[in-house]
């Protein structure tokens, strides 16, 4: 039988200690870390972004197909998509967990392996945290730090008429993960003896439980000079963050349907559960990928990039938040997805 030590064993100050022993220093900002009443950070002349998210079981994930070290993992990533959704750098993370004695030490070194993995790839420092029994559940608040250079971060709101509208990567598989996932544990609660049957489907499984921010992104702008004129990661849908930058821009939308980069494997899952894969690519969640606009005069920088796809462009506010269908159809974009039925 695996080794199971209860948090009792250890106490408060000695799970912290056991949870944050292997974690290393990245950044030079970084004065005080993990261990004294609070992190001092100094981010030396540059402005300081801060974002923060609350994940709560059964809400925000389900214990019974994400593992911990998965779970540990995206906690970080949610908010890392943050701060690069301003055009930032993350620096530091806080973490803090509220749990029961359901939960062993070694369940909690799973779930911060996966924290751990992520501050290593993305060079970000564990400085603090929290630690709290949970009647019950699994509560997980993770605070991220950044910075970016004087002015240089990038709003929501400030998009401008005729900008293009550009997505990286793919959108809607993390949905179809999702939707996967919880069709197989319905379809295990039935008949427990039911193994799941997630063959070939790894793609749209690791987009929603191991998905990445997109660091990268953020790294080529600076490599091309490029400063978006409004930018927000895409983490509740595609089409309910379209609205949210053109209503905060003031600002109308053409999208195309045909542009929207959705995944040979996402489309392939999307017809094997009858979903139109148009429909998960605008109202899916938790991609995690950034949307953001440009000055038409960005055009041939971005082409560069294979990752970045052009979806359509900013209008006058007059001219709706519409998308042009395959068909030649033009429909109202909701945050639900679409409204087929107002042409
Ligand atoms: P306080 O009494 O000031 O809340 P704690 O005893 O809770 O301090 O925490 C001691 C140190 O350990 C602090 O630096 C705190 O930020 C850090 N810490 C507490 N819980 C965690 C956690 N779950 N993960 C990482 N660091 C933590
Ligand atoms: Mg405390």
């Amino acid at each position: 039988m695996e080794k199971r030590t209860e948090i009792s064993d250890l106490g408060e100050f000695g799970l912290i200690d056991h949870l944050t022993r292997n974690f290393e220093i990245y950044n030079a900002s970084t004065i005080i870390g993990v261990g004294d009443d609070a992190a001092v950070i100094d981010h030396f002349g540059k402005q300081t972004v801060v974002t923060t998210d609350l994940l709560i079981e059964g809400i925000h994930f389900d214990l019974s197909y994400t593992p911990l070290k998965h779970l540990g993992y995206k906690s970080v990533i949610v908010n890392l998509s943050d701060v690069y959704a301003m055009n930032a750098q993350p620096t530091q993370i806080t973490v803090s967990i509220g749990i029961s004695n359901r939960f062993s030490v070694e369940a909690l070194d799973e779930f911060y392996e996966g924290i751990y993995a992520a501050c290593k790839k993305y060079k970000v420092d564990l400085v603090g945290g929290d630690t709290s029994s949970s009647g019950k559940g699994f509560i997980i608040s993770v605070t991220a730090l950044g910075e970016v250079a004087p002015d240089k971060f990038v709003q929501r709101s400030t998009a401008q008429q005729g900008d293009l509208i550009c997505v990286s990567g793919d959108v809607g598989g993390a949905f179809l993960g999702l939707t996967l996932l919880e069709r197989e544990k319905a379809i295990y609660m039935q008949s427990p003896g039911v193994q799941p049957d997630l063959e070939g489907e790894d793609y749209i499984v690791g987009k929603l439980l191991m998905p990445e921010a997109r660091k990268d992104i953020i790294a080529f702008f600076e490599k091309n000079n490029i400063t978006p004129t409004s930018m927000q990661d895409v983490s509740d849908g595609l089409s309910s963050e379209i609205l949210h930058i053109t209503k905060k821009s003031n600002l109308g939308c053409m999208i195309f349907e045909e542009k929207l980069p959705i995944h040979e494997k996402s489309r392939m899952a999307a017809y094997k559960f009858n979903l139109d894969p148009t429909a998960c690519a605008l109202s899916g969640g938790e991609d995690y990928e950034l949307i953001f606009t440009l000055k038409q005069e960005d055009y041939e920088k971005i082409t560069l990039n294979e990752d970045i796809a052009v979806i359509g462009y900013t209008t006058a506010p007059e001219e709706g938040t519409r998308i042009k269908t395959k068909g030649g159809n033009l429909y109202d974009i909701t945050a639900q997805g679409w409204n087929a039925f107002k042409g």
